[in-house]
């Protein structure tokens, strides 16, 4: 499941990248057009255009229009493949939710669990999701055009200094304007990654709500094992393995992150299974942690936050710090170095 929905979200990526590069290049001609004009009328004056001067250019109106057509033609194809991403996300999690509950059963009763699980999930629940999904896409996705736009205007308003020679000096303006540009690219990806994994983990919520009569919480899952395990966070790191409750949202993980939020099916014996448990195969943080060589154990941490944790001096909650954003949700990223070095020495 963890696998399809990351999928899902990195090719909305490959998708969106592609389609703001080709709209740079549509509208590259203009610019070059607009910004030697620029270029000619400073180079005769020794001075770069004020805000004014630069609004009375009609090869820049014109550049600037080009571009905003193109930014509204971006953005909501942005909103489009986000929407689209996060809805084949929900539709994984819907599948794959009964089967990963299941799975924690003994081989004789997982059919029955599955079922059970299956039925409890309901369409009409899942179509209001959809529609805050949906909801929450469009706002994150709305400022995308007028930010860019904005952007681009500011490098104009800006300027470079002049160089020596004139084509160098329009080089670099189209460069801080191409820049402004790709700002707004940089954004729908990191929406797209977010989003499509928000969307999981919404409608993972609401699958695991829903079956809170054979759930004790949910798991924290970070990628902890594998090649992927020394690109993962402090953060990330240290909330791996701990556990919440069902009706809580998350993983709270910060932006563009791909923690999972795994089901926790009660002990047998409450379920009435008078069958003795395997341990728990989750891997354990610890052990994951030591398993890794010095050089990754380095690449995770630094040396600095490694050097506190191998002493003793920090523990692991101690990593992850909640940040409130009132313009999306509150989020776990890694504490700051300095930060860490105050718990440190307090607890001497
Ligand atoms: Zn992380």
């Amino acid at each position: 499941m963890r696998t399809a929905v990351g999928g899902y979200a990195d090719d909305a990526v490959r998708d969106l990248a592609a389609q703001w590069v080709q709209a740079w290049d549509r509208i590259a001609p203009t610019w070059r057009e607009a910004v030697d004009v620029l270029v000619a009328w400073a180079v005769e004056r020794g001075r770069w255009p004020n805000p004014v001067e630069i609004a009375r250019v009609e090869q820049v109106q014109q550049a600037l229009d080009t571009a905003d057509t193109e930014l509204d033609g971006l953005a909501a194809a942005t909103t489009a493949a986000v929407i689209a991403a996060a809805g084949l996300a929900i539709a994984a999690t819907v599948s794959a939710e009964p089967d990963v509950i299941a799975s924690q059963m003994p081989a004789q009763y997982r059919q029955a669990m599955r079922d059970r699980v299956t039925a409890r999930i309901l369409p009409s629940a899942l179509d209001v999701i959809r529609t805050r999904v949906t909801q929450q896409i469009t706002a994150q996705t709305r400022p995308l055009s007028a930010d860019a736009s904005a952007a681009m205007r500011r490098e104009l308003v800006r300027g470079v200094r002049l160089g020596a020679n004139p084509r160098d000096t329009a080089r670099r303006m189209v460069a801080s304007v191409n820049g402004a540009f790709s700002g707004g690219a940089n954004r729908a990806v990191t929406i797209a990654r977010t989003e499509t994994l928000d969307a999981y983990r919404v409608a993972a919520r609401y699958a695991h709500e829903a079956n809170a009569d054979v759930l004790d919480g949910w798991v924290w899952l970070a990628t902890v094992t594998g090649k992927g395990a020394a690109r993962t966070c402090p953060s990330c790191w240290a909330l791996h393995g701990t556990v919440h409750p069902l009706d809580s949202a998350g993983p709270l993980d910060h932006q563009q992150g791909r923690c999972a939020r795994a089901p926790k099916a009660k002990p047998w014996r409450a379920l009435g299974i008078d069958l003795n448990e395997p341990a728990d195969s989750i891997p354990d943080r610890q052990t994951a942690f030591d398993a890794l060589t010095d050089d990754q154990q380095r690449q995770v941490m630094g040396p600095a936050r490694l050097a506190l944790l191998r002493a003793g001096r920090i523990d692991w909650a101690a990593l992850a710090v909640r940040r409130d954003n009132p313009a999306w949700r509150p989020s776990y990223t890694p504490r700051p170095l300095t930060d860490l070095n105050r718990i440190a020495d307090q607890r001497r």
